[in-house]
């Protein structure tokens, strides 16, 4: 009945190479001396596939056939275990907007065991497949609105260059889930869902400060060197001894990778919504799709996050330097090991001046100039400052400048940006005055570009996004579903594969927020209820 899922190989490396915790099953505990509990997924009553990637499957050596198997949608729901999986639940802490919150872990994640295909290595893992022993109050499961948002958008991340988890798979349980959508004590059943996740590694950076929180100096050690050995094997050669350098270079390249991350984030204008250190991957995966929204009117102090909305710490603008921040309390953890401080200081303030240059270079890719020349930077943030003058769609609006003519005269030039604007007629005079300028700047730079206007044109069309997870568009895939109708997800995911590429007939996917999203739950307002 399996079929040929049976074959996929598994080679379990996590929960082979470090401590598990005695007790098996899901009673709620702290654990100590441990990183994962065996736990399995619970089974759920009438299964049914709404969605899969078959991208995804084939990175792990699935047919299609397979992915249309009763199988399939078995093991993906977490009715059944293939031969080789050993599921499992592990432990990590994390500081959740700004302040230290002890033991987290995997509260409805639970991983399967690591496939082995084509030379790579990928955790499968069950998010919303019951509890385990971190699920703390909660109950395990997730909702078929959370699910469809961190299917969709883990593959349009993907899509988009971003790095990011990838999704499986999108299952319905058959069972209702009961959730406070917006915490405000109106409890109702929602329909229950599993995805599966798939990643080299679901490690965060709270796996090792709950290790170092604890004192638990021996383990910390043992955790930090498998993840050199399997996470970042090209730090360490051979199967030479593991020592201080090491851990400084595994620091070095988080700091790196994660700028890159959040350089992207900002590219695209994607809000992650909860960067709590526990939502970090180590690996600089975008991790953790819960109150996530995507930029539409452009503006640094957006945040989807309701639960964020009074301090705004996870607002757009803010989210390079919530990543140093979460850095820094990743090296705090590091720090039993490398015992001086002064090397992680010196990686932190490297991390600013990096991310400071990555978002340079990437900026000069978004307007399409050749290189940065030196006061480029001041062109940049003046565009930064201008855009918040007026309700500006963020993603349109970087579209049409590729449109813009250098040749055009500068008081036209503003047509050329206008189907951006939320209220073309009704643009604030000073937004006009700065833009207009800003646009006549930008030509006039665009007439010492080092490279071709066709180059320019390409350039920008690879780096500024057509068609993104729009906020809106992601709640009407949702509200289909809801009614039993999957054809939209099913649409977004094919339309967000070349979210690059002009798509004939999907020009709705392109579209501005429509008013009645403005304030619509799900469209503009998110809580972490999922
Ligand atoms: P988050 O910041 O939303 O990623 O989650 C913080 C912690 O809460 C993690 O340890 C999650 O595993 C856990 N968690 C969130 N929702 C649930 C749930 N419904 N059941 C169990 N644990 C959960
Ligand atoms: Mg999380």
């Amino acid at each position: 009945m399996l079929g040929m899922l049976e074959t996929l190989q598994f080679d379990n490396g996590f929960v082979r190479s470090l401590p598990a915790d005695a007790e098996t099953g899901p009673r709620r505990r702290q654990i100590r001396d441990a990183c994962y509990s065996r736990v399995e997924p619970t089974p759920v009553a009438r299964p049914e596939l709404v969605a899969h990637a078959a991208e995804v499957a084939q990175l792990l050596g699935l047919t299609p056939a397979d992915c249309a198997s009763d199988g399939f949608v078995e093991v993906f729901s977490g009715n059944r275990l293939l031969p080789g999986m050993d599921p499992f639940a592990t432990c990590y802490g994390g500081h959740q907007f700004g302040n230290w919150a002890g033991q987290l872990g995997d509260g409805r994640a639970i991983n399967l065991g690591e496939v082995v295909n084509a030379g790579a290595r990928w955790t499968l893992q069950l998010k919303g497949a019951g509890p385990t022993p971190y699920s703390r109050t909660a109950d395990g499961l997730a909702v078929l609105r959370s699910s469809v948002r961190e299917f969709l958008c883990s593959e349009a991340m993907f899509h988009l260059g971003v790095p990011t988890t990838r999704a499986l798979s999108l299952v319905l349980t058959g069972e209702q889930v009961v959730r406070d959508m917006l915490y405000d004590g109106n409890p109702a059943p929602e329909p229950g869902a599993v995805v599966c996740r798939v990643a080299p590694s679901f490690t965060r950076f709270g796996h090792f400060e709950i290790l170092a929180a604890r004192g638990e100096d021996q383990l910390l050690r043992q955790f930090a060197d498998y993840t050199l050995r399997s996470d970042f094997p090209h730090l360490v050669r051979g199967g030479e001894p593991i020592g201080r350098d090491h851990y400084i270079a595994l620091f070095a390249e988080v700091c790196r990778t994660t700028a890159e991350m959040v350089t992207h984030w900002m590219r695209v204008g994607f809000v992650h919504g909860v960067m709590n250190t526990d939502n970090m991957s180590v690996l600089g995966l975008t991790i953790d799709y819960g109150p996530y929204g995507w930029l539409e009117d452009f503006s640094f102090d957006w945040t989807p996050n309701t639960t964020d909305a009074s301090g705004r710490r996870y607002r757009y603008g803010n989210q390079p330097g919530i990543a140093q921040w979460n850095l820094l309390q990743l090296a705090q953890a590091l720090l039993p090991l490398i015992e001086d401080p002064k090397p992680l200081e010196e990686l932190l303030s490297r991390y600013a001046a990096d991310y400071q240059s990555r978002w340079q270079a990437m900026m000069a890719n978004k307007l399409g100039l050749g290189s940065v020349a030196h006061d480029d930077g001041e062109l940049f943030e003046r565009l930064m400052s201008v855009l918040q003058l007026a309700e500006t769609d963020m993603t349109i609006f970087f579209r049409e400048l590729a449109g813009v003519d250098p040749q055009v005269a500068a008081d036209k030039l503003l047509e050329c940006v206008s189907d951006a604007y939320y209220q073309p007629e009704a643009l604030p005079p000073e937004h006009r005055e700065a833009m207009q300028g800003w646009l006549a700047d930008y030509a006039g730079r665009l007439r010492h570009n080092g490279i071709t206007p066709e180059q320019r044109q390409q350039r920008m069309q690879e780096t500024n996004p057509r068609y993104v997870l729009r906020n809106y568009l992601a709640q009407l895939a949702i509200d289909a579903a809801e009614g039993g109708d999957y054809s939209l997800v099913h649409e977004l995911l094919e339309v967000l594969r070349n979210p690059y590429t002009e798509q004939a007939g999907k020009e709705r996917f392109a579209a501005k927020r429509p008013d009645w999203a403005r304030t619509r739950v799900g469209c503009s307002m998110l809580s972490c209820s999922s």
